[in-house]
């Protein structure tokens, strides 16, 4: 088992207590069986139980316990690719279906976060992407034409005009519109028992160490305890422990992030609307405020796997990323009460890994590499319940798992 963070993560500390599931101790048969229970794989249990599937969801330790606990909340329909240059990659037809696509799942996340029972801090919120230098204006700018030209609901900030909303100015910004929060945590443990209400079984502490395809086609899988599920159809949602994969289908750029959350802020009245932040730079700098009035934002990204362990070194990223806000916030003054670091995985190509396997039948992956893993969680749920349905949802060419800008890597 990989380790995906170190340090004191926020969000588990939001829910008075979770809902616990038995480890499998018995034989199991499924329509659909899937491996992992974070943000993909509960979204993908929910919408699959809602379109009338048998499913099972095997998690090895707990529910939402993966990178979904150490997730900012941030929902977007911009990506971290521009969508200037996406329309370069892949063209201009398949990178306005894939924008558009991200803003209708952020509406879809939505309807599924307003169909639980308890409020899981979703809001919708427009988003403030400034140039984090003035070379960086000219991109900004042919970005803010093409999020316009596919229909999207952005305006463009001038310097005067940032600096009438917020404390500070910067060389210009795209405001979007149609941007969300969550708290990724309560979410998932709620879609999932939500799910789990409505038939899912749900199995913690189960461990899924084989997977071997009997004559029939069935797919068997065995638990780390010894256990069978036999399965038409099998859906990986493993997130950033994509080694146990078959072959290297999953070629993934992996990095680590650091996080941090500060006490409740007496003085929020300056961040104009509660907006998203962000900005053009690269690794880039990501903000936002909570419910209960503290600052989230994280950054500072660096090419290396593995979470940082030393606490010491933790806190000069922290005091780092903390600078930062108090450099663009002079008034926010409350301190870090909660920072960690924590394995980011991204695609080459920056789009995420959704699909059927080229060569097994009937195994898909669900792996929302990148910043919008959230987003990215929503379509792969309805694309793999397409596949599972033998239906064609229109995106699955762009993000399937042999397409074309991967094939050179
Ligand atoms: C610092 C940071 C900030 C982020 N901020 C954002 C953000 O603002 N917005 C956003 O949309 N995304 C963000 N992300 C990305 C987001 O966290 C991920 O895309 C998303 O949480 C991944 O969900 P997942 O279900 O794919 O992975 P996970 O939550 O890791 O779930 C995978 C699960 O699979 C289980 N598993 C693995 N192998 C097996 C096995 N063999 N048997 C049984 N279980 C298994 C693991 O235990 C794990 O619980 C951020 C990520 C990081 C690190």
């Amino acid at each position: 088992m990989k380790e995906l963070y170190t340090g004191n993560l926020y969000w588990p500390d939001t829910l008075d207590s979770t809902r616990e599931y038995a480890p499998l101790r018995e034989n199991k048969k499924t329509q659909v069986a899937i491996i992992g229970g974070g943000m993909s794989g509960s979204i993908c249990a929910s919408t699959f139980i809602n379109s009338g599937l048998s499913v099972l969801m095997a998690e090895r330790g707990q529910v939402s316990g993966g990178s979904t606990s150490a997730n900012v909340g941030l929902l977007h329909f911009s990506n971290d690719i521009m969508l200037c240059d996406l329309i370069d990659q892949i063209g201009e037809r398949d990178a306005q279906s894939f924008y558009r696509a991200c803003r209708d799942a952020v509406h879809l996340i939505e309807k599924a976060a307003e169909s639980l029972s308890e409020d899981v801090g979703f809001r919708r919120r427009s988003s403030l992407f400034f140039a984090s230098t003035e070379q960086d204006l000219p991109k900004l700018k042919k970005e803010y034409e093409a999020l316009k030209t596919c229909g999207l609901d952005v305006e463009y900030w001038s310097p005067d005009e940032i600096e009438k909303h917020f404390p500070f100015r910067k060389p210009g910004a795209i405001i979007t519109h149609g941007d969300a929060e969550v708290n990724p945590y309560q979410f998932v443990n709620g879609v999932a028992n939500a799910a789990a209400d409505a038939g899912l079984e749900i199995f913690e502490q189960t461990d899924i160490v084989a997977h071997d395809t009997l004559p029939s086609g069935i797919h068997r899988l065995r638990t780390a305890d010894g256990y069978e599920i036999e399965a038409e159809h099998v859906v990986y949602a493993v997130g950033y422990e994509p080694e146990e994969l078959r072959g290297k289908l999953i070629k993934a750029e992996m990095s680590r992030s650091f996080a941090l959350v500060t006490g409740i802020q007496c003085n929020l009245q300056s961040w104009h609307e509660r907006f998203l932040v962000w900005e053009t730079a690269r690794p880039y700098l990501y903000m936002r405020t909570t419910l209960d009035g503290r600052v989230v934002l994280g950054g500072l990204d660096e090419h290396i796997e593995q979470p940082l362990h030393s606490e010491k070194q933790r806190q000069e990223r922290s005091e780092k990323l903390h600078e930062q806000l108090k450099t663009l916030f002079p008034e926010l003054q409350a301190p870090i009460e909660f920072e960690w670091s924590a394995t980011f995985g991204e695609s080459c190509d920056n789009l995420p890994f959704i699909g059927a396997d080229p060569a097994w039948k009937n195994v898909y992956y669900c792996l929302g590499y990148g910043g919008n893993g959230t987003v990215y969680s929503m379509i792969a749920a309805h694309i793999v319940r397409d596949l599972i349905f033998g239906d064609k949802h229109p995106l699955i060419d762009i993000v399937k798992l042999d397409r074309k800008s991967l094939t050179n890597v």
